[in-house]
């Protein structure tokens, strides 16, 4: 007995964790800094701490109430239907979804190069097949609509990720809606704004307001702070509402992530600490770090620093710990999470070291 052929798929590369870096350099965690997975400096937001901890007793009881309230506070604050809402385990628990709900075997999808690998591993779990457009380091890794549609040839996802991972860049909303206007009638465009809330401009979500072919991804696993207890979620064209009681794992936003969301929602002060902090930090990079660097509408800068593997492993032993773009298919570029101050500057001025001759 073996698995199906599983040859093409690949193994997600997560960032490097603390306990583990420390481990094998013989290192003290609390010394080490990591700006590899683009988390928050900050933590969680005390109130979804708080709310963590009170969910703890009522963890015997499947999230149904939870769920149906984060739904709706969810759907007042787009402006949007509660079925339009679609929970998930993360961000990559809806893209999932997404995938479930549109593939047919054999379909394929379009996803960006260099780009966020889950597009592919999740198309491919739900027997799709994978094309890249290309996000081209001599055009500035620009994101437009010709960038997307050179490529497209009929696919029946098309996923954009606005702001851009590794890079920062981000779509407008012409550009976005040019490509929907663009593709067939049944390509669904994806749009993952994990990183939304540190880009200062609109949402995509508004563009459902008439239209049935673009859906938005959210997370709280990066404002919010709570990639650990994974919770994010899609917003749908009100057409698609029904099909995510057909396609969803039950229950798949644990009740205790559904009651950190619902008060993470309610802390403004925490999510605006953390954009403008990551606000601080790009402009930080951008001035101080002696590499070029892109500028970046997410918490997070890609600077060009010759050999990646080298220079992160280098930064690595003096305790900071950052993203080698080498899987990216950038070999030449790391990717530094926006720290705290503190963090931020120590992460620059050791890079700095590390890159001086
Ligand atoms: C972090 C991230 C996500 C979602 O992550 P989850 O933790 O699963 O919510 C989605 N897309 C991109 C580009 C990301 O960087």
């Amino acid at each position: 007995m073996e698995p199906r052929d599983l040859s093409s798929h690949t193994v997600y590369q997560a960032g490097r964790g603390i306990e583990e870096v420390a481990r094998e350099l013989g290192l003290n965690p609390d010394d080490l800094v990591k700006l590899a997975s683009n988390e928050n400096p900050f933590g969680p937001s005390p109130a979804a701490v708080e709310a963590i901890e009170d969910a703890a007793g009522s963890a015997n009881s499947y999230p149904k109430a939870s769920h149906a309230d984060l739904t709706e506070k969810l759907a007042d604050e787009w402006g949007v239907e509660s079925a339009q809402v679609w929970l998930g385990n993360g961000g990559d628990g809806v893209l999932d979804y997404l995938a479930r709900a549109t593939l047919e075997p054999g379909d394929t999808v379009l996803v960006p190069e260099p780009g966020f690998a889950y597009y592919g591993m999740s198309a491919r779990f739900h027997h799709g097949e994978v094309e890249q457009y290309r996000v081209s380091k001599m055009e500035d890794f620009a994101l437009t609509a010709e960038t997307v549609l050179d490529d497209y040839d009929g696919e029946r996802i098309v996923y954009l990720t606005s702001p851009h991972n590794p890079t920062g860049k981000r779509f407008d909303l012409d550009a976005i809606k040019e490509i929907a206007d663009e593709t067939g009638d049944h390509t669904l465009v994806v749009v993952d704004e994990a990183y939304g809330e540190f880009a200062d401009a609109p949402s995509a979500v508004e563009l459902l307001e008439d239209r049935d072919d673009i859906a938005v991804l959210r997370t709280f696993s990066k404002v919010y702070g709570l990639a650990g207890v994974r919770l994010g979620y899609g917003i749908v064209p009100e057409e698609w509402a029904d099909a995510y009681a057909r396609v969803n794992t039950p229950f798949a936003a644990s009740e205790i992530a559904c009651r950190a969301g619902l008060s993470a929602l309610d802390d403004d002060d925490h999510a605006e600490k953390t954009v403008e902090t990551a606000e601080w930090a790009r402009e930080y990079m951008y001035e101080h770090l002696d590499a070029p660097t892109w500028e970046s509408h997410g918490n997070f800068v890609l600077a060009e620093v010759g050999d990646a593997e080298t220079v992160a492993d280098e930064l690595q032993r003096r305790g900071v710990i950052v993203r080698d773009c080498s899987s990216f298919g950038l070999p030449e570029c790391v990717r530094i999470t926006c720290g705290t101050k503190d963090e931020t500057r120590r992460a620059v001025s050791e890079l700095n070291e590390v890159l001086s001759p």
